[in-house]
């Protein structure tokens, strides 16, 4: 199941005309959480299962505890036509299994505008390409295309100029930060991009991680002058090269003057927590003209407000209510104790004996922000012939709400080559936010990363930061892949995170978790020697970082005594090289000399190296820590340069089954 996935999209639907294009769609639909239209012609058929909404009868992919089942597949009747105009609203995402001549037709008539329309998605009846048809961007058609190509082993045709040159969309750049788009000529801004020509951004508030990961020779100078910034006549850009377009990534809203010939942009991030004081019964209306008000008077974007904040007697005020929940934004309550210990520029002590705290509005803001210092002071708005009245202050946040909650995606990469990494674990990467994993495993997969995605490569040895690093984001609002090689459960990230996370007192919920296996090096290892690993086995890290030696030693002893086959992980360092003699001869204790053993060096990667030798002669070849050693139990043989491990202990008992 990879709906966590796609829960960005959803909801989602697909649709199939001809029994190949369902039966190529209805296992995707299965995995990503889509319903499967399909005509009234193919109503029918063993796998048709229209009206319980139970999930496929044979697949059993639901999950068993959670009760995920969802209606994979449905009847439409009629014309496809009128279907898709029922439909067209209420999803987010579409995707079709037709011609695309004919996916043209049906929703021309249905296409308003590109920040509206859901994406639209093309997969060709062979399953071998999945167009981004509309909605490239906004719509998130071309991610979409892109990972339900990973999923069907498919090739994503994506044509919008920015992939092309390796950029993010400038209409999407702030939506990871949960930034709010506000006015300018994008079309035009986007047009300059895709020439490559010069484009100014000036960044005054918001994360500044999509700058970090840009392509060299990216169009955006980030040196503009003081008089630029200011609305100043110079339009030159650092270095003397005249900017094409600028970009404003601000709380301030600026009004751009349709005769200019530079086309600029601007993003809110939204930092600014807006304190409400109010009396009881105050109107929506003049809670709603008092923000205004406020805002416009000191050229503050409504756009980059993150939310209200109020005292908590005031949660349930009527106007204030209905304010947030059409704007759709959070609001933070305080106590009055928590308000108190404010220092604030207009206390009232009519407040305090009302409700206990000389500030609500300023110090309601203050707080929400966690800030010190208030952008706009407490004002008081009345309204004529209207009861009630309010108050309204405005506090900077450090960093910008996002609106989202985040998610931890914990891959596992497998051994080396992409092909050896499961489709799930790649979606997981090319739809993440940001990526976080040692610097050579993010090499390995960098084919998968898209343009934009935030990619921190961390050293080695800092796991734990790596991993503090991956749930900050997460708790930010970000989808972050943790990537480990072969797989992220053994000895690897996954461990780090769920123990960090279990510290941190998570709930289990949120971020979300979900955890993408991969190929393990005891599995890489072994399918290249034969099937050294068909009996009984276990995996042993002689890696004593982390686990006292005294544990590793009874480990072996005991994996020697019982005869399983055995993979050691870590073997050898630089500085770390009497493990795997010691192990050597623990093992010689019980097992013969001429036991087979694989050492499988970078398994899968362009260095790989095997060696097949037994096990008192298996020191003198290399073990490094790329290796892992596989020891024999004592039926393992070899064959030619196999090594097989019967399937059954006594010869004539070979289990069939
Ligand atoms: N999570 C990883 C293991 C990390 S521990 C996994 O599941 O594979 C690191 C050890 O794994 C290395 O010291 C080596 O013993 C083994 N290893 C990792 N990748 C390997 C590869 N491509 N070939 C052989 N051994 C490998």
């Amino acid at each position: 199941m990879s709906k966590l996935l796609f829960e960005e999209y959803q909801p989602l639907a697909a649709i199939a005309t001809t029994p190949t294009a369902a039966k190529l769609l209805l296992p995707l639909t299965q995995a990503i959480g889509a319903i499967l239209w399909v005509p009234e012609s193919l109503g029918g058929g063993q796998d048709a299962h229209p009206t319980t909404g139970d999930a496929h009868p044979t697949t059993g992919d639901a999950h068993p505890t959670t009760g995920d089942a969802h209606p994979t597949r449905k009847v439409y009747s009629g014309s496809l036509k009128e279907h898709l105009s029922n439909i067209w609203q209420e999803n987010q995402g579409l995707i079709f299994c037709l011609a695309t001549g004919a996916v043209v037709r049906l929703i021309a008539p249905l296409l308003e505008d590109k920040s509206r329309d859901p994406a639209v998605v093309v997969v060709d009846e062979a399953g071998k390409f999945v167009i981004s048809l509309c909605s490239g961007h906004q719509g998130g058609a071309d991610k979409l295309a892109n990972a339900v190509a990973l999923q069907l082993s498919a090739t994503p045709i994506v044509t919008g100029a920015s992939a092309a040159l390796g950029l993010p969309g400038i209409d999407i750049l702030g939506v990871p930060f949960g930034w709010h788009k506000g006015e300018g000529d994008w079309n035009k801004v986007a047009g300059v991009i895709a020439r490559g020509e010069s484009v100014q951004v000036f960044q005054e508030v918001g994360s500044t991680l999509w700058q970090l990961h840009l392509p060299e020779g990216h169009p955006f100078d980030f040196e503009g002058t003081e008089e630029q910034r200011s609305g100043g006549a110079g339009e030159r850009g650092s270095g003397g090269i005249s900017p094409k377009a600028r970009i404003w990534i601000s709380l301030t809203q600026r009004r751009f003057s349709p005769e200019s010939d530079l086309p600029k942009v601007q993003w809110h991030p939204r930092v600014l927590w807006v304190g409400i004081g109010c009396e009881r019964g105050t109107s929506k209306e003049l809670i709603e003209t008092a923000i205004e008000q406020v805002f416009r008077a000191n050229h503050l974007a409504l756009g980059a407000i993150a939310g209200i904040a109020t005292i908590d007697l005031k949660a349930d005020e009527l106007g204030l209510r209905e304010l947030y929940f059409d704007r759709n934004w959070p609001l933070r309550i305080f106590p009055a104790q928590v308000l108190r210990s404010f220092t604030v520029p207009n206390p009232s002590a009519v407040v305090e004996a009302e409700v206990g705290t000389p500030s609500v509005a300023e110090a309601a803001a203050l707080c929400a922000a966690g800030s010190e210092t208030l952008l706009v002071a407490k004002q008081v708005f009345r309204l004529e012939g209207q009861a009630g009245a309010c108050t309204v202050a405005v506090a900077q946040a450090e960093q910008e709400y996002t609106g989202r909650t985040g998610k931890l995606l914990l891959v596992g990469t497998g051994p080396g080559q992409l092909n050896q990494m499961t489709p799930a674990a790649q979606t997981a990467v090319a739809q993440a936010d940001a990526v976080i994993g040692y610097s050579l495993y993010i090499d390995l997969i960098s084919p998968l990363l898209r343009p934009g995605q935030i990619v921190e490569a961390l050293p080695i040895t800092q796991e734990v930061q790596r991993a503090q690093r991956a749930i900050e984001l997460a708790n930010w609002g970000l989808s972050v892949a943790v990537v480990s090689s072969g797989d992220c459960g053994i000895y690897a990230m996954a461990g780090l995170v769920l123990e960090e996370l279990q510290a941190q007192g998570w709930d289990g919920k949120t971020p979300g978790v979900q955890v993408f296996p991969g190929i393990t090096a005891l599995q890489a290892a072994a399918s290249r020697v034969g099937a050294p690993l068909m009996h009984d086995f276990c995996a042993i890290s002689l890696s004593d970082l982390l686990t006292p030696w005294e544990v590793i030693e009874k480990r072996l002893q005991a994996a020697a005594m019982a005869d399983f086959v055995t993979a050691l992980y870590n073997p050898r360092s630089r500085t770390r090289t009497e493990q795997i003699a010691i192990a050597q001869s623990i093992f010689l204790q019980y097992r013969d000399p001429n036991t087979p053993v694989a050492l499988v060096k970078d398994a899968y990667r362009h260095s790989e190296q095997i060696t097949i030798t037994t096990l008192d002669k298996m020191l003198e070849s290399n073990i490094d820590m790329l290796t892992t050693v596989i020891v024999g139990n004592s039926n393992t043989r070899t064959h030619a340069e196999w090594i097989i491990t019967p399937r059954g202990y006594k010869v004539g008992e070979v289990d069939r089954h």
